[in-house]
């Protein structure tokens, strides 16, 4: 699991063009971007999901992203971005090491395009399902 090209590219072994490293965290460019400035945010751990990344390399990713998010819009230009984070194939996950997408939105459109369907909200199953995740996280 820790061999996949994002492993390669924390050891140096893959180039990228950089844009933040600290002890827990690297961000560089995304090599098929669908937006000009699109870049990847990754933690040095080796988890391939999020449910799986430590607390300690959350908190690490939690604390760069809003200053990678920053150094986006001005280098890019960009006003609006979405920040992506894919879990499993079916959810578009590639690349099995957790990362976190910021996909400037330009004036020319291009971005992230969003195919939103809205349900509609049982309020019993839902509070059901708000209790029970709230027993699962506990503490
Ligand atoms: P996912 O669909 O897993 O959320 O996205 C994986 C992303 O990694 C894709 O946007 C893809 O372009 C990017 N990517 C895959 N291999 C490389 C690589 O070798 N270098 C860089 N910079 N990005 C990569």
């Amino acid at each position: 699991m820790s061999d996949t090209i994002f492993s390669k590219i924390i050891a140096g072994e893959i180039p990228c063009h950089k844009v933040y490293e600290d002890d827990q965290v690297l961000a560089f460019l995304d090599i098929h971007p669908i937006s000009e400035g699109h870049t990847l945010i990754i933690p040095k751990e080796a988890a391939a999901t999020i449910d799986a990344l430590s607390d300690e390399a959350s908190a690490a990713i939690g604390k760069a992203l809003p200053r990678i998010a920053r150094a986006v819009m001005q280098v890019s230009g960009c006003e609006h971005y979405n920040i992506l984070q894919n879990n499993g194939v079916p959810a578009h996950q590639a690349v099995f090491h957790v990362h976190f997408h910021i996909i400037p939105k330009h004036a020319d459109g291009s971005g992230l395009g969003i195919g939103w369907k809205s349900r509609d909200f049982d309020h019993g199953k839902g509070a059901e399902m708000a209790r029970a995740m709230a027993a699962a996280i506990g503490g």
